[in-house]
C-alpha cells in the first residue's frame, strides 16, 4: 500500500491525464506533505522565451517516470503524501511584478501549511517570488545549477528578469550568499557585474573548469560543506547542462554537465535539511525531440526522491514505510 496514490503506474503509461510523476491531481494541499506546482510563466526571459510550455510538457513526459528509483531503491510514493496541484493561478500575465506578487501569494499559502514546494518553471526568475514566501522568516541556503549566476542587476530597465534571482533574493535577505553554491557556471559575458556580485558576496561559485578538473564527487563534498545543517533549496536550471543533453532551452551554454553527472551530483544530496526545490528552463519550443523535457522530468523526479526521503527521515521510518 502506498502513502501517495500511486494507483496510475498500474495502468499503461500511454492513458490517463498527465500529471506531474503521475502523481494525483488535486487543487486542494492543505494535507500533502509535498505538493508539485507548475508555473507556466516566461515573461522574465532575456533571449528565446518557450519556458512558458514547459510545466504541460513535463507532465507529459512524467509518464516515463516510476514507482521504484533504479539505484536506491528508494520507494518515494510510499513515504509521502504528494500530489500535482496544478499551475499557480496569475491573474497578470502582463506584468512581471503583479506575476511575482500572485506567485508569492500562492507560496506563502503552502508555506502556512508546511507543505514542502517542488516546481516546474518558467523561466528562473520565478524562484525569487518563491523565495519571498518561503524564505521570509530567516535566510536559506541553496543549491544551485546553472550556466549562469543569475545574479545580474537591471536588464534593459527592469530589475526582474531570469538573470537576477539569486541578486533580488541576496539584497532582500532571502538567501545566505556564504551558504549558497553555483554550479556548472560557463559562457562568455558582455560585464562581469553577475559573477562578480556572487564571488563579492561569498557565493560559492563552481565555474565549470573547475567541475570538469575535480568532478562531481568532489562537488557533492564541496555542496554539502556550503550548505551544512541549514534549510536548503534546490534550484536547477536546465541549462547548467550541456546543450546535447538538453538543447530545448532559451540560453544554452556548450560545455556543460551531462545528464549522468546531474543525477550522480543529485542523489549525493541526499541527508541534507532540504526544504524544496524547483527545475526551471525547460523550453518546450524549442525542444525538437522532448528530450530536455524527459531531462527535466527525472530531474524533477529525483529532487522529490530526495524531499522525500528527508520527510521520512525526520519521521524516523525507513525508505519503505509509509511513514504514519
Ligand atoms: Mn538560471
Ligand atoms: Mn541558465
Amino acid at each position: 500500500m502506498s502513502f501517495s496514490d500511486d494507483s496510475q503506474h498500474d495502468q499503461p503509461r500511454y492513458s490517463g491525464v498527465p500529471t506531474l510523476l503521475r502523481l494525483p491531481y488535486q487543487d486542494d494541499f492543505s494535507e500533502l506533505d509535498i505538493a508539485l506546482i507548475g508555473i507556466p510563466y516566461d515573461g522574465g526571459v532575456t533571449f528565446r522565451p518557450g519556458a512558458r510550455h514547459g510545466p504541460a510538457e513535463i507532465r507529459q513526459q512524467s509518464a516515463l517516470m516510476r514507482r521504484y528509483h533504479g539505484v536506491t531503491r528508494q520507494a518515494p510514493f510510499e513515504q509521502v503524501r504528494a500530489a500535482d496541484v496544478g499551475d499557480v493561478p496569475m491573474e497578470h500575465h502582463y506584468s512581471i511584478s503583479d506575476t511575482f506578487d500572485d506567485i508569492t501569494r500562492y507560496y506563502s499559502r503552502l508555506h502556512k501549511e508546511n507543505v514542502i514546494p517542488l516546481t516546474v518553471g518558467g523561466d528562473h526568475s520565478i524562484t525569487y517570488p518563491i523565495f519571498r514566501a518561503i524564505a521570509k522568516e530567516a535566510p536559506i541556503a541553496m543549491i544551485h545549477i546553472d550556466a549562469h549566476t543569475d545574479t545580474w542587476g537591471d536588464f534593459q530597465g527592469s530589475k526582474f528578469s531570469h538573470g537576477s534571482p539569486f541578486r533580488l533574493a541576496t539584497e532582500d535577505g532571502l538567501i545566505d550568499p556564504k551558504h549558497c553554491i553555483q554550479i556548472g557556471i560557463r559562457g562568455a559575458q558582455n560585464t562581469f557585474e553577475g559573477w562578480d556580485f556572487s564571488l563579492e558576496k561569498g557565493m560559492r561559485v563552481v565555474f565549470m573548469e573547475e567541475f570538469a578538473e575535480v568532478g562531481v564527487k568532489a562537488i557533492i563534498e564541496e555542496a554539502r560543506r556550503v550548505v551544512g545543517d541549514m534549510p536548503t533549496y534546490i534550484t536547477f536550471d536546465v541549462d547548467g547542462l550541456d546543450p546535447a543533453f538538453a538543447p530545448g532551452t532559451g540560453t544554452p551554454e556548450i560545455g556543460g554537465i551531462t545528464s549522468l553527472e546531474a543525477l550522480t551530483f543529485l542523489r549525493g544530496l541526499t541527508g541534507l535539511n532540504l526544504i524544496g526545490g524547483d527545475v526551471v528552463e525547460v523550453a518546450p519550443p524549442l525542444d525538437n525531440t522532448g528530450s530536455t523535457a524527459l531531462v527535466g522530468a527525472t530531474l524533477l523526479y529525483e529532487i522529490f526522491c530526495l524531499l522525500a526521503d528527508r520527510i521520512a527521515s525526520i519521521r524516523g521510518v525507513g525508505r519503505d514505510s509509509r511513514g504514519i
